[in-house]
């Protein structure tokens, strides 16, 4: 018998990275279906900080206070689509134009990055991987994936597939809420979203999905 710690087991982790509307979740639960792997959207994480700030009247701009939020609030994803936020589940509102307005500002809060970014991979790890969707996967969380993709699509396409998505809202509202968000992301000091060295650039804007899953499935093989 010896003393030695086992082999680590190694993780097949797929990370999807991009702006909003680029395609990450479509394509992301699609490779993880096809893979065996379970998905873990971590824009609801940041969603779900936010929302439990908003619900405590937390500003989210007080970087100590949500910071320390960030450590004790408890986020369940059940991989369903949903987000139980401290036992409330937020999965319609953290959509919602409160909660979409203040998460940039709460994602360029370093407390709060490094503690989600210790739960993703903490999450990772139990499972022996999985398809990870956000904006720093390949680049910080999980720099070492079997597989880094970078999706984008041209400014147009990713407004009108958001604007499809949510309700009440106009295209050009639209529009204007993911121009910013995407300035907010790539400008900030923390883990910018950026392409991460050695990810595969896909443009989205005119390809099928099954053709680019397909694609990616095999790239993984
Ligand atoms: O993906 P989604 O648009 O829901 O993400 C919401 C916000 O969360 C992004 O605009 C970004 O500010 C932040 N985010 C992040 N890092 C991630 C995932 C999301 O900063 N890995």
């Amino acid at each position: 018998m010896s003393d030695a710690e086992p082999p680590e087991r190694p993780l097949t982790v797929i990370a999807i990275d991009g702006p909003a509307g680029s395609g990450k979740s479509t394509v992301g639960k699609r490779l993880a279906a096809e893979l065996g792997l379970e998905y873990l959207d971590t824009g609801a994480m940041y969603r779900g900080v936010t929302f439990a700030a908003l619900r405590r009247g937390i500003d989210p701009a007080d970087v100590e206070v949500v910071g320390r939020l960030a450590q004790q609030v408890e986020l369940d994803l059940p991989g369903d689509g949903t987000l139980i936020v401290d036992g409330v589940d937020a999965t319609i509102e953290i959509r919602g134009p409160e909660v979409t307005r203040a998460v940039s500002l709460v994602a360029a809060n370093s407390a709060v990055r490094k503690e989600l970014v210790r739960r993703q991979r903490e999450w990772a790890e139990s499972r022996g991987g999985g398809v990870l969707e956000g904006r720093d996967i390949g680049s910080v969380v999980f720099p070492d994936a079997r597989l880094k993709v970078y999706l984008t699509a041209s400014p147009e396409v990713r407004a009108e597939r958001r604007s499809k998505e949510v309700i009440d809202l106009d295209y050009a509202t639209v529009a204007a809420d993911i121009a910013r968000r995407d300035a907010a992301d790539q400008g900030r000091d923390d883990s910018p979203l950026a392409e991460a060295e050695g990810a595969l650039v896909v443009d989205t804007s005119d390809r099928d999905v099954d053709e680019i899953v397909a694609d990616l499935v095999g790239r993984v093989r």
